[in-house]
């Protein structure tokens, strides 16, 4: 018995001293260790991981036992992995929308053929009640772009109190005349001409809603999309009582129908128009009043983000963080297609967590770099990036010590590449780091093909950037090694077309994840030099969230 036990004593102490070695020697990130995340977060079983669904808190949970496995310490404020996120399910049942002009018999506006309108947000005062209605009127006021752009000298506003008052503001930016082809980034979209940041400035000017006119050419998407997204149940964060209070309801009219009632008022929105695309334009009081009435069933729902951190080993750095973050839900089970109705979500975005969790277990694994580093995995990145939004607003370091985010929103499942793509490169010194870390390994940069759709607001990185931190999301271009040129290119068509958001979004053996471990490495490698360099990343001084980081 003695001997027995000096000898497995023997054999724990020559454990602890290879444990100790591989802590020198890191295994590097293989393909096995991310196929075998990606099979399971990506199997019916997970039932397409919807936030506040069985499947959705069986991802959670699985990210949170990896991380405990990996040796990651738990990173919500609350000493666990998991950050609650809330979130409200408001379907907004509008029973009358009237437009009265002096003089003239009232319009009754049509929905959805002529208005979509929901509900701009629930006070967190009111999450417990389950019916809010809204009865509002106010003059329709048409505000241009709705923008207001210090660093274009652009105001659309001119200093008018908008409070009370209905906007109507056309969507996208301003355009860039010939004499000025950079105003509002040229072909490239701004953030100033998103739709959410026009509600956004909206509450910030008191106003108590806001009817953006759309037209398929600029929206880019035909007016039956925006029936399709706006006029069912929406998902949003409860108001949080540090911003603005919401509009009473945000909403799309149809070119026609606003064309139409601002006639009626003797106004033409054709010349409205162009007067919009001057820097001289001024608000235009329309005379018309516009009453809405409709009621919200709101539903309360609760998800969570999940947070892990390896400490920095500079006792002075270790305060900064370099957060990583992918979003592990998806759409869960929905209408069938071809008998299949899980939405499993296997490239969206099971593959960018399951690069994630490789990352983190090989970063336990490297000696730390100075600086933290913090693994964010965000809840309800379909529903409008709310996860990643909570995480912005209620972050569980001081926002302006995370020094840059990198996002993974699509891993690679087609093999490795020459080329990475990088939402955001244009934005901050992120960009050229990037591009130079990787040109010495004979990979380069390629460069956004759509500037004007504005992917750069569509991926939670977003989040990050809309409280001030530098951020990026990261994924392979289309030039694949050892395919013909086009091949990659061919291959997204085809993702689009045949299974974004769709149940064919599913695992396939024949996924090569040799991209993956090249993926993941890199940005293993581009956080660990952030987090060891001297020189933190920073905006481009034209980005639009350049002012928002404080000076250090
Ligand atoms: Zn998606």
């Amino acid at each position: 018995m003695h001997a027995t036990r000096t000898l497995s004593l023997a054999l724990a102490c020559a454990a602890l001293a290879a444990g100790a070695a591989r802590a020198q020697t890191p295994a590097p990130i293989t393909a096995n260790e991310i196929d075998g995340h990606l099979r399971f977060l990506s199997s019916d079983l997970l039932e397409g991981r919807a936030p506040a669904t069985r499947g959705g808190q069986l991802a959670a949970q699985y990210i949170a036992s990896q991380l405990r496995a990996f040796g990651v310490r738990p990173g919500a404020a609350d000493g666990s992995y998991f950050q609650r996120v809330p979130i409200d399910v408001v379907r907004a049942e509008p029973n009358s929308v009237r437009a009265a002009t002096q003089g003239k018999a009232n319009a009754q506006l049509r929905m959805p053929d002529d208005v979509v309108l929901w509900s701009g947000g629930i006070p967190q005062s009111m999450s417990n009640t389950d019916n809010i209605d809204t009865n509002v009127a106010g003059e329709l006021v048409f505000a241009g772009y709705g923008a207001t752009a210090p660093e274009y000298r652009w105001d659309d506003f001119k200093g008018m109190d908008v409070k009370g008052k209905i906007l109507v503001v056309l969507v996208n930016d301003p355009p860039a005349p010939a004499s000025e082809p950079n105003l509002f980034g040229g072909r490239a979209m701004t953030y100033y001409g998103r739709w959410t940041y026009k509600f956004e400035e909206a509450e910030r000017r008191g106003a108590a809603g806001m009817l953006i006119v759309h037209t398929t050419e600029q929206a880019g998407y035909p007016w039956h999309t925006v029936v399709g997204s706006w006029s069912g149940e929406q998902r949003m964060l409860p108001r949080d009582p540090r911003l603005p209070a919401p509009l009473a309801f945000r909403g799309w009219i149809t070119d026609s129908a606003a064309t139409a009632l601002f006639r009626q008022a003797g106004l033409d929105l054709a010349q409205l128009r162009q007067q919009a695309a001057q820097r001289s334009f001024r608000p235009v009081s329309t005379g018309i009043t516009m009453s809405v009435t409709m009621r919200n069933r709101v539903q309360h729902l609760q998800s969570e983000n999940v947070v892990g951190v390896i400490p920095g080993s500079d006792p002075q750095l270790a305060r900064e963080y370099v957060a990583m973050s992918a979003h592990w839900d998806h759409l869960g089970i929905g209408p069938a297609v071809n008998g299949d109705s899980i939405y499993n979500g296997a490239e969206d975005n099971a593959s960018g967590v399951s690069d994630l969790l490789a990352v983190a277990r090989a970063a336990v694994q490297r000696p730390a770099p100075g600086r933290s580093l913090l693994f964010v995995f965000v809840t309800a990145e379909e529903s409008g990036l709310l996860g990643s939004a909570y995480f912005g607003q209620n972050p569980t370091v001081p926002a302006a010590n995370i020094v840059a985010n990198l996002n993974v929103d699509g891993g690679n499942i087609l093999g490795t590449t020459r080329d990475f793509r990088l939402l955001g490169d244009t934005k901050s010194t992120l960009g050229p780091r990037f591009a130079q870390m990787i040109s010495g390994r004979g990979w380069r940069v390629t460069a956004d093909d759509h500037p004007e759709r504005g992917y750069f607001y569509r991926s939670d990185h977003f989040s990050f950037a809309k409280v001030g931190v530098p951020s990026v999301s990261i994924g392979a271009g289309s030039d694949y090694e050892g395919k013909p040129a086009g091949w990659g290119a061919q291959q997204e068509e085809d993702y689009t077309e045949h299974r974004y958001h769709q149940p064919s979004d599913e695992y396939r053996p024949d996924f090569d994840l040799s991209g993956a471990v090249q993926l993941s490495t890199l940005v293993l490698d581009f956080a660990t030099q952030i987090a060891n360099g001297a020189e933190l990343p920073r905006w481009n001084p034209d980005a639009e969230f350049a002012n928002l980081r404080p000076a250090r």
